[in-house]
């Protein structure tokens, strides 16, 4: 899942943080009133007065509450994605290739790093950073060296990301692991069961990394501009989009997701918002927000909870690889459109739909 544009960087804290997820807002409240109050209540009524009684005619499709319609039409794309045909074109076909948790932890961590821009370039990156490491990653981590290991990367270039990028990834880990022993044990130093989700959990995250001692690779004192991409903070307002897809992944514990942090709860997730999924969260009204940020994430997430509180980033594979695959085109468009099954919730197709 390609990230296409930088994450706005802003110094206030996000008024997404900390909003609590799981309510409907105003709009789908009116839609939710329109259960008891359409057009069975109305043939209802109608069925009193007149006699015979007529049986209610049955609901078209159309005329269903819309959160009841949005809800029927994720869960069958849910259902009936081909993930298989998918995953090899996913960032997430790296972690998978480790069996050893602790490689696969390390691997989605650098994986979700450097998933900016397209699928294909940054896959050729990454390959090249994982070859460098050796059969067992987590095992280069721990032992790693700077003296001895660094020019394992040299030659490594991917668009922000230089060879010292990833010397000092490999250098915070090592100590991060050193302390906490796992990358899960530092996530959940940082996490309370009482947060409303894991946006407070992933600050302290980035934290740790980007407070680590790197003075050895950055002999100046300051972080490079790539290092700082590795590890973007809610607390900057950007949709962090490469961490909360990282989160999804080691959280989730259905297909295609690997969920080895079972610690934290997949209701506590977020949903990673890209270029694709922006895209399909607006055509099926998830959201209206012009500008991929923190609250787009907050608001997208906060509907999808309404839908499916226990697991509300279920959807996310699908709804960016439609997209992506060119199954949507971001359009009406007879072909294409065709056998979509979220049409009847897609608002390029509303027009159509009232005449
Ligand atoms: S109906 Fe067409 S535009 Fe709407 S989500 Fe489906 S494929 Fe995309």
């Amino acid at each position: 899942m390609a990230e296409m544009r930088r994450e706005p960087s802003r110094k206030s804290e996000p008024s997404g943080v900390g909003e609590a997820v799981g309510s409907w807002p105003r709009g789908e409240a009116r839609a939710g009133r329109f259960e008891s109050g359409g057009a069975g209540a109305r043939a209802s009524r109608r069925s009193e007065r007149s006699e015979p009684t007529i049986p209610a005619p049955r609901e078209a499709p159309a005329r269903l509450p819309r959160v009841r319609r949005l809800r029927e039409s994720l869960e069958r794309l849910y259902q009936e994605f081909d993930y298989t045909a998918r995953i090899d074109r996913d960032a997430i076909r790296f972690p998978l290739r480790y069996q050893d948790p602790a490689d696969r932890e390390i691997v989605a961590l650098l994986t979700a790093c450097l998933a900016y821009g397209r699928v294909d370039l940054f896959s050729r990156g990454l390959e090249r950073a994982l070859a460098a490491m050796g059969p067992s990653p987590a095992r280069f981590v721990r032992e790693f060296d700077i003296d001895r290991d660094a020019r394992a990367f040299d030659g490594f270039i991917y668009r922000f990301n230089r060879p010292r990028d990833l010397v000092a990834f490999c250098a915070a880990a090592r100590d991060l692991l050193a302390v906490y022993g796992t990358l899960e044990a530092c996530f959940m130093s940082g996490y309370s069961p009482g947060d409303p989700h894991v946006g407070p959990a992933l600050e302290h995250f980035t934290r740790v990394f980007l407070s680590a001692d790197l003075k050895r690779v950055f002999s100046r004192g300051r972080l490079s501009r790539g290092y700082r991409h590795f590890f973007p903070q809610p607390s900057t307002g950007g949709p962090c989009k490469r961490l909360l897809l990282f989160l999804r992944w080691m959280v989730r514990r259905e297909a295609p997701d690997f969920g080895l942090w079972a610690s934290v709860s997949p209701a506590k997730l977020l949903m990673p918002v890209d270029t694709h999924v922006e895209n399909m969260s607006r055509a099926v009204g998830l959201t209206r927000r012009r500008t991929r940020n923190w609250r787009m994430v907050a608001e997208v997430t906060r509907r999808l909870a309404a839908l499916d509180p226990a697991d509300p980033v279920k959807y996310d594979f699908a709804l960016c690889h439609k997209r992506m695959s060119g199954d949507c085109l971001g359009r009406r468009d007879a072909v294409v459109c065709a056998p979509c099954g979220l049409r009847s919730v897609c608002s390029h197709w509303r027009h159509v739909r009232r005449t």
